[in-house]
């Protein structure tokens, strides 16, 4: 880089982001469980719906994402006008950053939040702050303590990630009622589907001024790979965000297949009830296996082991029987491993693998 072109104050602190492993050396088919991907792959119908947007690749898509506002906005009982669709929730969180913080603000986050949160703070030249949590979950009280009158945004996901843990809708409301008026409180709903009863947000967001909510299609939906997140936000926040977005942010297949699988309720409902049975037996085999474990609300469980170095043997066994998951050192915990939720299968071949590393240790 030549001493001229310098790019913005914090840009060169971001570390690259390391995605969940997809391959294992001298392995044709990992069953992979590092990236929180649903293990029934995408819905029928909208794997059709995304092969016949296909056909109209040559015109632009539009701009204003409508149906697929509408048909989000009827399934989640929600006002069309307040959503916004991004290239994955990604997009609609990095947008928050960019339009609300900048040099001098700080953005709020606790200590095992997702990792992006630290880049989409740093990419907007704004001071990453870290409350700690308590027992692996979000600690209400500390972050409050946190905050201070530079705070713009604070970042939550609820259910969190890598930990599984979620708060209740009363500790929401006690963080809300605690959050000033100049600061944004952000409730990434990454995996709000998957905690039973809980509406990602949505009715803190329609009670105040400053609650966001952002949801996406890369998890429940099957359809990381399309990139079609969407926002939830008072309409003078909505309106900010538009100002800033790609008007051709969301490509025709991406708003025609979101639109076909949002509708799916009959897919959406079976992948849920799978999970919630699946990851139940896996927690409870775990525990078996004298494996620590928290209660999680998403579609993965993070197991822990007595140290850094078991979990890394754990690892290389699981490896070596063609299992990949996701190591979460990078998350403040060396010592465990995140294991996405698959089939009836995949959790016994889980079981049966982590059954023979603990047999053999
Ligand atoms: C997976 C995930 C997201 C979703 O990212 P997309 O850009 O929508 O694919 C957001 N937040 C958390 C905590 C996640 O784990």
């Amino acid at each position: 880089m030549t001493q001229a072109i310098r790019p913005q104050p914090g840009i060169m602190d971001i570390a690259l982001y390391q995605g969940g492993a997809s391959q294992i050396e001298g392995q044709t088919d990992p069953l992979k469980l590092s990236s929180n991907e649903n293990p029934f792959g995408t819905s029928a119908k909208t794997i059709a719906a995304i092969t016949q947007a296909a056909t109209g690749l040559h015109r632009y898509p539009p701009t204003d994402h409508m149906k697929l506002r509408q048909a989000i906005a009827e399934v989640h009982g929600l006002d069309a006008q307040r959503i916004i669709c991004g290239v994955g929730s990604d997009e609609i969180l990095t947008l928050l950053a960019m339009a609300f913080a900048g040099p001098g603000d700080e953005v709020l986050y606790t200590e095992h939040g997702f990792s992006l949160y630290r880049i989409f703070a740093l990419s907007a030249g704004a001071t990453p702050v870290v409350a700690p949590e308590k027992d692996r979950c979000v600690d209400v009280d500390a972050l409050i303590d946190r905050i201070s009158d530079a705070t713009r945004l604070i970042y939550i996901a609820n259910p969190a990630n890598p930990t599984g843990t979620a708060l209740d809708i009363d500790a929401l409301t006690h963080l809300a009622d605690a959050v000033p008026d100049h600061c944004l409180l952000v409730l990434d709903g990454a995996y709000a589907e998957f905690f039973h009863g809980y509406d990602g947000g949505a009715s803190l967001v329609e009670a105040r001024a400053n609650v966001v909510m952002t949801r996406t299609f890369s998890k429940l939906y099957g359809l990381g790979g399309l990139r079609v997140g969407w926002g939830y936000a008072p309409q003078n926040i909505i309106d900010v965000l538009n100002r800033i977005r790609g008007p051709f942010n969301m490509s025709s297949v991406a708003l025609a297949g979101a639109e076909t699988a949002v509708r799916d309720r009959a897919f959406v409902e079976t992948c849920l009830q799978e999970n919630a049975e699946q990851r139940a037996r896996l927690t409870g085999g775990l525990h078996q296996l004298g494996i620590a474990c928290d209660e999680s609300h998403a579609n993965f469980v993070m197991a822990r082991f007595a140290s850094e170095a078991e979990a890394l043997a754990a690892d290389a066994h699981l490896k070596s029987a063609g299992i990949l998951v996701r190591l979460v050192k990078g998350y403040g915990f060396p010592e465990a491993l995140r294991i996405t939720v698959g089939r009836a299968e995949d959790v016994t071949r889980v079981l049966e693998a982590l059954g023979s590393f603990k047999g053999a240790e």
